[in-house]
């Protein structure tokens, strides 16, 4: 794999797991995967036509057309019941993979599936939100800059009967002192409460733009006099600073 992203993603995937891997494009994820023996078999969904045709040309072009197959439909809808353990949904904003997981879960398609590994473009607190609500427990987050973008990447797994998972990772040490326990619940599931634990340049990046961007928008509402135009501005000012602080409490 050439991607570092990618490269990232795949390393999470469990040894020995019976893989899907929606919206797969190209099907590269599927390919190095099942091709380097990590994983017996496979499943690439795609709901395009085009890249649906490129998943079969680069599953036929490695030769693994007996133990990857490419499957179009919406989401997991292409998945049997108990067909896969381990699912990856990458390369999509957050909002997206949101809604193929949660058309899953209703529909019966994550029964049988113990791990996620998740990339969404943006829109990650979405998904946290989402894996936080339903009971997965966030195993592990990576950060990582490759040709100018960020990526994030969140490793999700299906926890034991009776465990309460996240209860450490949400609760626990506020990320700053006097946040109440929503707020700073809100505050980890905006910039990761693993990645908030360890400075990395990736994310020093990422907070550095979403910050420009944040005060760009600011700086358009004090061209309103609204009162809806005040308060979004106030809630604003109060998200800015508690990142500043964030980054200015790392390790
Ligand atoms: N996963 C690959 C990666 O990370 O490099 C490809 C990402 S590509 C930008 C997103 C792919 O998701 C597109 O090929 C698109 O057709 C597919 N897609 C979008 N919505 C989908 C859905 N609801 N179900 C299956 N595939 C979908």
């Amino acid at each position: 794999l050439t991607s570092k992203r990618l490269r990232a993603i795949a390393d999470y995937v469990r040894e020995g797991s019976r893989l899907a891997d929606i919206g797969s494009d190209h099907a590269l994820l599927p390919v190095e995967l099942v091709g380097r023996g990590t994983c017996p078999s496979a499943v690439a969904g795609e709901v395009n036509d085009g890249p649906l045709e490129a998943a079969r040309r680069g599953i036929a072009a490695a030769g693994l057309a007996s133990s990857i197959e490419a499957r179009k439909g919406d989401g997991l809808e292409v998945l049997r019941p108990g067909e896969a353990d381990t699912v990856t949904i990458a390369g999509m904003g957050g909002a997206l993979i949101v809604s193929i997981l949660e058309s899953g879960r209703v529909g019966g398609r994550l029964e049988g599936v113990s791990q996620l590994v998740l990339q969404p473009n943006v829109g990650e607190e979405l998904v946290r939100a989402w894996l936080l609500e339903h009971g997965w427990h966030l195993a592990g987050e990576t950060i990582l800059e490759e040709d100018g973008k960020v990526y994030e990447l969140l490793n999700a797994l299906r926890p034991a009967e009776g465990q309460a998972p996240n209860e450490e990772l949400y609760g626990g040490e506020p990320l700053l002192p006097g946040l109440s326990a929503e707020e700073d619940r809100k505050l980890k599931l905006r910039m990761g409460p693993y990645l908030t634990r360890r400075p990395s340049e990736a994310f020093a990046l990422k907070w550095s733009s979403e910050l420009r961007k944040l005060r760009g928008i600011e700086r358009q509402l004090e061209r309103s006099d609204t009162e809806e135009a005040a308060a979004r501005k106030r809630e604003l000012a109060q998200v800015i600073a508690r990142i500043e602080e964030v980054l200015e409490c790392m390790p």
